[in-house]
């Protein structure tokens, strides 16, 4: 099973190609060289000041809860392969949620105050390509790993995964009319922009989350036409039921249904659907560090992802966006870095009860002495084996340290820092 390369700098700091686990261990081993960061694993050569390097493309798809990132070596023996992968979870609904109850808490002081003052919130302007927090912070996270990539890598180009269907590969069907094709990539965008236009539930009995299948409103062996305007996604059960029958056969005793049904085909999808805001404010941002910026649709992601016989994981998807995605070599058992951003702690002073009245304020800091809360530290309390875990400072001279199966108090002295915190936890 291939695991993620080891990304590699020079004397200089320089990105250097990522180079194969057991190599790093023999350089390490051998004192050539030392570990530069733990997460994502990255050493530093302490004799060479320069290497040759290819180019190598960094590609990401993003989701609302999770953005798969991968890097793919252009020019490798095999091909473009896929070197170095991962999945990063963002945070956007505790953002959401922290940002309702701060507004909670103002409103409940200022009503709590004798004389009433009007909102001050919404007199602010907002500048123009504004994005709520919960959605700034998507494009955020992923750019400040595309930075930490570009500096741990050689990265030479990006590509993204920016809408969901390309009408312009579907050559606007609902227009001209194309033939609809199941298995080619035109079938593949039809398909997505189906699921936008039907809202991903089947027409009939609007069952979610099931597999959806294509159907003919007006059947195929009755003269229904392959027009994007003639097809509907059904579930297996109802397009079982429906069989070959016409619709209006088939709702027959559902006359709102059908009504809605045929208004809904007849009115094409606009292509402000496709448009997701926050994909199009990080394609501005990847576009500003000025390398060349290659952008797909998520059909034909998934093409290329079916095409080549892959499974559905994040990281896989976004080593399949784009042109270049069409022949990407990659181990389907590989394991991504997995990344959630955890964010930097609250800055509160105070706990409040859930009237907003403060209960208790907090004393100290976060940090002491080289320790920050948040660091991942390895624990080598004397009695009990080494683990990993992430420090809290305590009051006391003893920080609570919280591994994956363990949570227990430890003095410093028996704690080394491996990671400094940097608003991510890794697994
Ligand atoms: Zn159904």
């Amino acid at each position: 099973m291939m695991q993620n390369r080891v990304l590699v700098l020079d004397s200089r700091r320089q990105p250097l190609m990522p180079c194969h686990p057991a190599r790093a261990r023999a350089l390490l081993k051998e004192g050539r060289a030392a570990v530069f960061r733990s997460f994502p694993f990255t050493i530093i050569l302490l004799e060479r000041a320069s290497g040759d390097v290819q180019p190598v493309r960094v590609k990401c798809d993003p989701g609302s809860k999770t953005t798969g990132m991968a890097l793919v070596a252009e020019f490798a023996r095999r091909g473009p392969t896929v070197v170095w992968a991962a999945e990063l979870t963002h945070r956007g609904e505790a953002i959401r949620s922290a940002l309702r109850q701060r507004a909670m808490h103002r409103r409940s002081r200022r009503n709590r105050k004798t004389r009433y003052r009007a909102p001050r919130f919404d007199n602010r302007k907002r500048s123009e390509g504004w994005l709520p927090p919960s959605l700034r912070h998507r494009v955020d996270t992923v750019m400040s790993w595309v930075g930490r990539l570009r500096r741990l890598a050689p990265v030479t180009s990006i590509s993204q995964e920016l809408v969901r269907f390309d009408t312009q590969k579907m050559q606007n069907p609902e227009i001209t009319g194309v033939e609809y094709q199941q298995g080619t990539l035109a079938g593949y965008e039809v398909r997505e922009y189906l699921l936008e236009k039907w809202g991903r539930k089947c027409a009939y009995c609007e069952a979610k989350d099931v597999p959806l299948e294509i159907d003919h409103i007006h059947p195929r062996s009755r003269g229904g036409s392959d027009r994007v305007s003639n097809l509907t996604l059904a579930c297996h059960a109802c397009n079982q039921a429906k069989g070959n029958r016409d619709i209006r056969e088939f709702l027959a005793n559902r006359p709102e249904r059908l009504a809605a049904i045929l208004a809904r085909a007849k009115t094409p999808l606009r292509d402000a659907a496709a448009i997701n805001s926050t994909r199009w404010a990080l394609c501005e941002q990847l576009k500003a560090t000025s390398l060349p910026v290659e952008t797909g649709s998520g059909g034909r992601t998934k093409y290329n992802r079916s095409q080549q016989g892959y499974s559905k994981a994040h990281w896989i998807d976004a080593a399949c966006v784009g042109h270049s995605g069409s022949a990407v070599w990659l181990d389907a058992g590989m394991r991504p870095l997995l990344m959630e951003a955890t964010g930097h702690g609250e800055l509160q002073r105070a706990r409040v009860d859930k009237h907003g009245f403060p209960l208790a304020h907090k004393r100290g800091g976060k940090s002491f002495r080289d320790f920050r809360t948040g660091d991942l530290v390895r624990c080598r309390k004397p009695g009990l084996p080494d683990f990993l875990g992430r420090v809290a400072i305590r009051f006391r001279p003893s920080f609570v340290v919280s591994g994956s199966d363990r949570k227990i108090e430890v003095h410093p002295k028996h704690l080394v820092v491996v990671q400094k915190a940097d608003g991510y936890a890794y697994a």
